[in-house]
């Protein structure tokens, strides 16, 4: 039996317009960062390939279309998700509170089967800004919130300096694959096979 099965993962991307979503992934897949403000047209995906241990991994990370701002973002975007990364500019306090919401409103539209476990990450974006001086989000802050919502790992990043974003989606990765994992057992119906290491509680890296 051949261990090198491809594993299909579907990551979601949220949080408020404007706070790097489409950057962070463009950095992550493109190893690119625009200046420009270009609200990102037609819902999509892209992907990226890694290698996690053993296993082949094919990332699909979904992006809104910027309809973030004024609609909601349609079934087909959060159905089958395996991880859900929010994002907040830490420079923009706003940003910050309307996690709740997003938060929220993924659990309500993706109704996953197990909400307390399914794999959240936060991530805290655009700490390049002028050297940390515009910060209004704390780090403290932001961890007390993570730690509120069940212990989500928290990345600070910055997509223009590229700092810290391949790190974050390689939790995102391993995070999604531990939940997609603990799910073919669970269809399986042999929920004891699942070990400590393997239920969510943050990745190992
Ligand atoms: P989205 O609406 O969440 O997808 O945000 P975008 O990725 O379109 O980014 C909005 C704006 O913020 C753009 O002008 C980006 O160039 C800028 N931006 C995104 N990430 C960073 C970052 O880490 N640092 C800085 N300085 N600007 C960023
Ligand atoms: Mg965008």
């Amino acid at each position: 039996m051949s261990l090198r099965r491809r594993t299909l993962l579907k990551v979601i991307v949220l949080g408020d317009s404007g706070v790097g979503k489409t950057s962070l992934m463009n950095q992550y897949v493109h190893k690119k960062f625009s200046q420009q403000y270009k609200a990102t047209i037609g819902a999509d995906f892209v992907t990226k390939e890694l290698q996690i241990d053993d296993r082949l991994v094919t990332l699909q990370i979904w992006d809104t279309a910027g309809q973030e701002r004024f609609q909601s973002l349609g079934v087909a975007f959060y159905r089958g998700a395996d991880c859900c990364v929010l994002v907040y500019d830490v420079n923009v306090l706003r940003s910050f509170d309307t996690l709740d919401n997003w938060h929220e409103e993924f659990l309500k539209q993706a109704n996953p089967p197990d909400p307390k476990t399914f794999p959240f990450i936060l991530l805290g974006n655009k700490i390049d800004i002028d050297g940390g001086n515009s910060r209004v989000v704390s780090e403290k802050k932001a961890r007390d919130w993570c730690a509120s919502k069940g212990n989500i790992p928290y990345y600070e990043t910055s997509a223009k300096e590229d700092y810290n974003v391949d790190a974050a989606f390689l939790c995102i990765a391993k995070s999604a694959l531990a939940n997609e994992h603990e799910q073919d057992i669970y269809f399986q119906g042999i929920p004891e096979a699942v070990s400590e290491t393997e239920q969510r509680g943050g990745c190992a890296c």
